[in-house]
């Protein structure tokens, strides 16, 4: 008999939930925030880091979608003496932004899967 073990990505920024950071722990985000409404189905509670689920804290997909569009411009600003860090850091936003809207249109629409673009990649196709 074969097992296959699915490994658990953050919902949000892709980390490995086997290989936590220090500090990082494995929770579950609702989708759907409690206090808007959420329930705790499958549907609506995604494995997440404790990193993205305290930044996302109480707010609903789109609050947090303008949230990391923010942070990201924010850092866009310093484009002319980007490090290394700073390179990473966006990067990381892109990524969050990118499984962000992934969600948002999951939640709209009941959990109709969105598959990625295989020409851009970056870009769901709906
Ligand atoms: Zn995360």
């Amino acid at each position: 008999m074969t097992y296959i073990i699915e490994k658990e990505f953050c919902c949000y920024c892709g980390i490995n939930m086997d290989n936590l950071p220090e500090g990082v722990t494995y929770t579950k985000d609702h989708l759907v925030p409690k206090c808007k409404g959420g329930n705790d189905s499958i549907e609506n509670k995604k494995t997440c880091c404790s990193d993205c689920n305290s930044e996302k804290g109480s707010r609903n997909l789109k609050q947090y979608l303008l949230f990391l569009n923010k942070e990201y411009n924010k850092l866009k600003q310093h484009e002319l003496n980007y490090s290394q860090a700073l390179k990473s850091l966006i990067y990381k936003i892109e990524i969050k932004i990118f499984n962000a809207e992934y969600w948002l249109y999951y939640t709209q629409t009941a959990g109709i899967k969105l598959y990625r673009n295989q020409q851009t990649y970056n870009q769901w196709k709906y």
